[in-house]
């Protein structure tokens, strides 16, 4: 962590859980931060969010959306706008997941236009970027990562690409219990902040708060939270129980 940075602490909780447990695991989680300057954001089943930002009112917790789809509105059933999540009141959406990228096939020039979408209303884009085990393998983790960075940022000027925070989520991580180490984090992110360096300037590239995402849990969070160029986590699985998630976001280093 760099305190220079915003910290973010978020968690995807996927196609899991009732409404009941939505809303008893945002009162939970409210009731249990203690480290006030982090930002914690919950990003629910979209059908619940709205119960979620009612359990959220008068509590720091920031809440998003999994998806969306660029278009203000239209005939494209099943999808949501970025007015409708404006209009709940949503700060935050999850864009390029790698469940999205790899199960929904969702492509680079498509996240790309949802970033440019996000921004243009107001929501803060949490782009996921990360690789596949056989890319790791084949030495191309970088090359991978860089080309969706290249990709989503595509056409943004530095001032809205300050307005983006990126999750690197190797895929071979995510969901698998094989977390990254520190080491190979910290790397990547610090190669991900060189990249937006490269597009940019420093000022964009040390601004950009870059989160880890891929199996953690309150046993691993310490040794990642250390590392200079990791601002927090999106936690998958972990983020599902109460004091999972909050031996997580209340780490102490
Ligand atoms: C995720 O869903 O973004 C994720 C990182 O999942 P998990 O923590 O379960 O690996």
């Amino acid at each position: 962590m760099n305190a220079q940075r915003k910290q973010i602490f978020a968690g995807n909780w996927k196609m899991y859980t009732t409404k009941t447990e939505a809303v008893n695991l945002t009162i939970g989680i409210a009731e249990g931060i203690s480290k006030t300057e982090r930002e914690i954001v919950l990003f629910p089943p979209s059908v619940y969010v709205t119960c979620v930002i009612t359990a959220c009112e008068g509590t720091p917790l920031k809440v998003g959306f999994q998806n969306m789809y660029y278009e203000r509105e239209g005939a494209f059933t099943g999808e949501l706008s970025p007015i409708m999540i404006n209009d709940v009141g949503a700060h935050y959406v999850l864009l390029g997941h790698s469940e999205r990228r790899h199960i929904f096939g969702e492509t680079d020039d498509l996240i790309h236009k949802k970033v440019v979408a996000a921004i243009a209303h107001n929501i803060t884009p949490m782009l996921c970027v990360g690789e596949l085990l056989e890319e790791r393998e084949a030495g191309k983790s970088e090359s991978t990562v860089e080309m969706q960075i290249v990709k989503g940022f595509e056409g943004l000027s530095a001032e809205d690409a300050r307005k983006v925070v990126i999750a690197y989520e190797p895929v071979w991580a995510i969901g698998t219990g094989k977390v990254a180490t520190p080491q190979i984090a910290e790397s990547m992110h610090a190669f991900i902040r060189k990249t937006v360096q490269k597009l940019y300037n420093d000022t964009v590239a040390q601004s950009i708060p870059i989160l880890y995402g891929g199996s953690v849990k309150p046993d691993n969070i310490a040794g990642l939270y250390a590392m200079p160029d990791i601002d927090g986590v999106l936690v998958g699985g972990a983020s599902l129980k109460v004091q999972s998630f909050l031996d997580i976001i209340n780490v102490t280093l």
